[in-house]
């Protein structure tokens, strides 16, 4: 049986009148558990400082940023291995900058430890423009995630551990996030902190306390955007089925005329695709990173539809798959469909395609951000999409309205459609990340809310982590700034 979103968010009790709205904020409903019944908890509850929903290129950093500033982190992942997008849907390939603190070290160590040259890459995309396309192997990036994890004496980390709930105070108009309900093994567990943040890629913390939220394309003039549909069509960027190729006998041929794009060698220049014939000779590294059947689906938070995607794109790839077979090469399929896009919390600002395109920097940014809009599925000027400069992410934007004790972090922070199209690549949720593990931590141990959270204190602490060093170098010092090509 297909649900439509309309019947599902019926099921959810959200009801019709946000379902006809696609890209117009929604209240969550959060009618699941009641979280005072403590017959429902078998586990005692666990108390710290820092709360991170979702280990991956947001949680990470997040976790690491709060632990490093002196907080108890309890990070909780429902994977049984951290990691998120590299890990779960091989999306194991960085695009965008800045590359800096937490990230920059992970990437340091993927480079040095995991490359899958021989001679690992001397630059490994530092300012992100060495002209090598790098990607490592999904379990490699876990390796280095347990490695951190190690070396941080005040996080917990917690994997197969999904959160089902959150714990919500009510005053008002107003929610307090005061922690979180997590399944462990079929028993409810919950965990308490003054501030938790949402990393889960998919917003559903967040929603699960009543917070509102975005999901699909918003209408141009929904925010006053420059660019964009005259009318929302309600629709999320389609999903796309990651898998790796490899070869198994010494005499193969890798079929490279059957792809049309989005095959990867290892650290090259180019697209395996785009290799002349004696380019590719040279390298045919053997090893191959595959953007392989790409789909749409109609709601990313609904289980069935996710399912019916995932099905329809393995379908797809019987003939990529079958040929590779047949000229000497296994696959290697992502446990699970790559979704780029879910829900996007409302913050207290909303980020626009014109804040990217024009590279605002506001007052409060805690992350600098550079890449081109990217929205799959959608038509824009490719001289508009890749004339993006750094631009700045504010951190009301990582704020929730009418919420306290929560930050979201990574790709559901509040901005619009189009503008997450380009903050959605993993250094930029990097960055976001560990800039909201420094906020949250700074705010649990000063006993403040995020809200009030001194943010020039915020700024210069990200600052003495190197958070601004890219910005800074490329301004300074690079004359051939891709953005001005
Ligand atoms: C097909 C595809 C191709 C892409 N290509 C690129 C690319 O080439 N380069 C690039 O830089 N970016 C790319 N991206 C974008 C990028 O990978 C993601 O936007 C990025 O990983 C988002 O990071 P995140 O930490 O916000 O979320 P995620 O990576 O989704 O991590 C969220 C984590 O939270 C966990 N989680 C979710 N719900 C719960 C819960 N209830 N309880 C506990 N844990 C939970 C998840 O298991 C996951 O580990 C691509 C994405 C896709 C899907």
């Amino acid at each position: 049986m297909t649900m439509n979103r309309r019947q599902f968010l019926k099921n959810m009790g959200i009801g019709a009148a946000g379902a006809a709205l696609p890209g117009v904020s929604m209240f969550a409903a959060n009618e699941a558990m009641n979280p005072q019944d403590k017959s429902l908890f078998k586990l005692p509850e666990l108390h710290c400082d820092v709360i991170v929903v979702g280990a991956g290129p947001a949680g990470i950093p997040a976790a690491v940023a709060a632990a490093r500033e002196g907080a108890k982190v309890i990070l909780l992942e429902e994977d049984m291995m951290p990691g998120g997008a590299p890990v779960d849907m091989y999306v194991t390939y960085m695009c965008g900058a800045p590359r800096v603190g937490v990230f920059i070290d992970m990437v340091r160590e993927l480079n040095q430890k995991h490359s899958l040259s021989i001679t690992p890459s001397s630059t490994f995309g530092q300012w992100a423009w060495d002209n090598k396309q790098h990607w490592w192997l999904p379990s490699s990036f876990a390796q280095v995630v347990y490695g951190i994890m190690k070396a941080e004496k005040n996080i917990t980390l917690m994997c197969g551990s999904p959160v089902v709930d959150a714990v919500v105070e009510t005053k008002g108009n107003r929610n307090r996030v005061t922690g979180v309900c997590v399944m462990r093994q079929g028993m409810l567990q919950k965990v308490s902190a003054p501030v938790t943040i949402d990393a889960t890629g998919t917003g559903l913390l967040a929603a699960k306390a009543g917070c509102e939220y975005f999901y699909g394309s918003d209408a141009r003039k929904d925010f006053n955007e420059s660019i964009g549909l005259e009318k929302s069509d309600g629709r999320v960027q389609p999903c796309t089925m990651m898998y790796i190729s490899q070869r198994t006998r010494s005499d193969a041929e890798f079929p490279r005329h059957i792809f049309k794009t989005g095959v990867l060698d290892h650290d090259q220049e180019k697209w395996v695709t785009q290799q002349t014939e004696e380019e590719f000779r040279k390298i045919d590294s053997g090893i191959y990173l595959h953007w392989g059947a790409t789909v749409e689906c109609t709601d990313t938070t609904d289980p069935v539809l996710v399912a019916d995607a995932h099905r329809r794109a393995m379908k797809k790839l019987e003939p990529q798959f079958e040929a590779l077979n047949r000229a000497g090469y296994v696959t290697h399929v992502a446990p699970k469909i790559g979704i780029r896009e879910c829900r996007r919390i409302k913050g207290e600002y909303v980020l626009t395609v014109d804040d990217v395109l024009k590279g605002v920097m506001h007052d409060d940014k805690i992350a600098d951000a550079w890449y081109s809009l990217d929205p799959w599925g959608m038509n824009v000027d490719p001289k508009i999409k890749n004339s993006v400069g750094p631009y700045g992410i504010p951190y009301r934007s990582l704020i929730p309205v009418n919420t306290e004790g929560l930050l979201t972090a990574g790709r559901i922070i509040s901005g619009t459609r189009l503008a997450m199209s380009s903050y959605r690549v993993q250094p930029i949720c990097a960055t976001i990340g560990e800039a909201a593990g420094t906020a949250a931590a700074m705010a649990a141990l000063q006993k403040t809310s995020v809200r009030n959270l001194d943010v020039r204190r915020l700024q210069n602490r990200l600052d003495e982590k190197g958070l601004f060093e890219w910005y800074r170098h490329v301004n300074m010092n690079v004359n051939n700034k891709p953005w001005k090509k």
